[in-house]
């Protein structure tokens, strides 16, 4: 592909937007929650875990815990035996906790709608905010760079950088702001299905022909160049 302007590129963009839309209709947050506090808890649950296994555990755990206060109030050690098959379970059990507290003490037990409120709460950074404000309060303020969204971005050659940081900066320089949420729930949907970290599935994708497939492994090149 040869080099583009920015002005090309945010074309382009525009274009790969539009064939995963028509590709994914429904492409959503696949954690599941009914309320903000809930979603909260998936997201500080979901590092390095799947979606599958956060369902899993939270369908028992949001029976037992239904508000702020109590996952504050909460045995310790309970909660880590009730999130322990998520992983790093010491960790996010003490981040629930600390970040409940806050919510209690802070926030009347509401879940804030804001960015710097929502990082100042333990345990929670700068993606859990924009899982949180994009899906359950539909305000963009940023887009979610997950481990999906950095390796697509780079794939389909939106960006350079390396941190999650510096990939969500060129992003939002290229993608409409009212599209920031869900553009990411469209890179996390087609890398979950196409464009896989191993093997990504280049004959099949529905955007091959406006990716140029930077990093990719050659065998997943070869059916295409023969
Ligand atoms: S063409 Fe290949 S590298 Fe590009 S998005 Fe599709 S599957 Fe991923």
């Amino acid at each position: 592909m040869p080099r583009e302007s920015q002005q090309q590129k945010a074309v382009r963009t525009g274009n790969i937007i539009a064939v995963l839309r028509a590709t994914y209709p429904d492409a959503h947050c696949e954690l599941n929650y009914t309320n903000p506090l809930e979603l909260l808890i998936a997201t500080i649950l979901s590092a390095q875990c799947t979606d599958k296994r956060v369902n899993i555990v939270t369908k028992e755990l949001f029976a037992k815990y239904r508000s702020a206060r109590d996952y504050a109030n909460a045995d310790l050690k309970a909660l880590e035996n009730d999130v322990k098959t998520t992983g790093f379970f010491r960790n996010k059990a003490k981040n629930i906790q600390a970040c409940c507290r806050a919510l209690v003490e802070k926030h009347g037990s509401e879940v804030p709608r804001t960015m710097d409120e929502l990082t100042a709460l333990g345990g929670v950074g700068r993606k859990t905010a924009n899982v949180v404000l994009g899906n359950a309060f539909n305000i963009n303020v940023g887009v979610v760079v997950d481990t999906h969204v950095a390796r697509l971005s780079h794939r389909l050659g939106l960006t350079r950088e390396t941190t999650p940081e510096k990939i969500e900066e060129d992003l939002q320089k290229l993608v409409p702001q009212d599209q920031w949420c869900l553009f990411s729930h469209l890179l996390i949907w087609h890398g979950r299905r196409r464009c896989l970290a191993r093997l990504p599935d280049c004959p099949r994708c529905e955007v091959k022909d406006l990716c140029p497939r930077i990093g990719v492994p050659r065998r997943a090149l070869e059916p295409l160049n023969r």
